[in-house]
């Protein structure tokens, strides 16, 4: 039985939404799509980015739809698995930190209205953000990222 399910969003025009409860810990969904160069993505649909210069690109599945949150409830746990970072209750709709995985130079990223009490205001590029939610956001990065930023781990 799915876990998620699309439905339409407070915050957005769609989102996905749990179906039943979720531990924390417990995969929520891997993420899919062919894998492309920077060269041949177009950013305006939906896309992920998971190397330097890499993507992966929509995939038409559920894992297109789930959206930003500054607070948020789910996490990869490695390049394309999402898993709850708590326990979820049915009908919550399920996030991720954008900002995990973006990290482009010249990303000028977009205004965040995702709620949340320490929401960041704007979805950014991991490289741009203040080292506190660096900091925080370590643990559910991207590996290209974790091994990228690894001396931050070792400096805090
Ligand atoms: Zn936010």
């Amino acid at each position: 039985m799915p876990n998620i399910v699309l439905k339409s969003s407070a915050t957005h025009q769609k989102g996905i939404f749990a179906l039943r409860h979720i531990k924390k810990g417990e995969q929520v969904i891997t993420f899919g799509g062919d894998l492309l160069h920077r060269s041949q993505v177009d950013f305006e649909d939906y896309h992920l980015q998971v190397a330097e210069d890499f993507y992966l690109g929509p995939s038409r599945k559920l894992d297109d739809y789930i959206n930003h949150s500054c607070a948020p409830n789910c996490g990869f746990k490695d390049g394309v698995t999402l898993v709850a970072l708590c326990d979820i209750a049915i009908d919550d709709e399920i996030t991720w930190d954008y900002s995990t995985a973006i990290d482009e130079e010249d990303f000028d990223g977009f205004s965040c209205g995702c709620g949340a009490l320490a929401c960041r205001g704007k979805v950014s590029s991991f490289r741009h953000l203040e080292l506190k939610d660096k900091l925080r956001l370590l643990p559910h990065l991207l590996p290209y990222l974790k091994e990228k930023y690894y001396a931050l781990k070792v400096e805090a």
